[in-house]
């Protein structure tokens, strides 16, 4: 062989090479890398049926490969990450055809991150003072995380910063009143209202009192308990549960974080 052919043989075999390198980078992790770090990260995925665990993966696949995932103040991302957020926004959506058709991009932070204020304050002021965030949803379609608490709820946490987040995009997309897209909105409007009431009255041991903020915090404050205390929200809020686990369409069991499990 010359040493012509031999070096073209070479640079066949890189382009090949390269190639496949750029294709496997493009579609991302398998679906049997996919599924092991769904399985291993996020433990709710014990009350998915048979069929609503290949549901799930499927969900999450396709929010990695739609949506925009970029790091800020320094976090760096990698796919186990991008996975994991997906996967904890696909728990949200089993029912839907399409999951979060309105979530455009999701901004990473290492940990809380300072956000101007940008509604009246107790005296009606706009001032332009900055608010520490866990987590964040806008109108226009994008979340933003901090990394640190997305990974707290995932051992325990009492909030979860992701699934609140995410609660907020579907309520966004339904009007923003606190009735996610495709509640059955009457029924959906008296549990809440009573849930309401009651809270008024006494402080609830499971669902904390930010959800009193207003109607549009009071759906996602309670889905982060549905998810952090399934056990404790089942015993003091059977209707409000009932409600969250029909529209989800999960079968909540007890976690092996929450208190009650231990017997504590
Ligand atoms: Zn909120």
């Amino acid at each position: 062989m010359s040493a012509l052919w031999l070096l073209l043989v070479v640079a066949l075999v890189v382009a090949e090479i390269g190639w496949l390198v750029w294709r496997g980078r493009r579609r991302g992790p398998s679906e049997v890398q996919r599924r092991q770090w769904l399985d291993a990260d996020l433990p709710w995925r014990a009350w998915l049926s048979a069929e609503q665990g290949p549901r799930h993966l499927a969900h999450t696949a396709r929010l990695a490969r739609r949506v925009h995932f970029h790091g800020c103040a320094g976090q760096t991302l990698d796919s186990r990450m991008i996975n994991t957020v997906c996967g904890l926004a696909a728990l949200l959506t089993l029912r839907a055809r399409e999951p979060l058709p309105t979530l455009r991009a999701v901004l990473i932070y290492p940990g809380p991150f300072w956000v101007p204020m940008d509604h009246p304050d107790e005296a009606g002021l706009v001032t332009d003072e900055e608010v520490l965030h866990s987590g964040l949803s806008e109108e226009n379609g994008r979340v933003l995380l901090s990394w640190d608490d997305v990974q707290q709820a995932l051992i325990g946490a009492e909030h979860n910063v992701a699934v609140h987040e995410f609660a907020h995009q579907l309520d966004a997309m339904s009007g923003g009143e606190g009735a996610p897209v495709g509640a059955p909105a009457q029924a959906w409007a008296d549990v809440m209202q009573r849930a309401w009431a009651a809270f008024e009255q006494a402080p609830s041991p499971v669902i904390d009192d930010y959800a009193l903020e207003g109607p549009a915090e009071f759906f996602p404050v309670a889905v982060e308990a549905f998810f952090q205390r399934p056990s404790a929200m089942r015993a003091a809020h059977p209707e409000l549960f009932a409600l969250l686990t029909d529209y989800f369409a999960l079968q909540p069991r007890p976690l092996f974080f929450e208190p009650s499990a231990h017997g504590a």
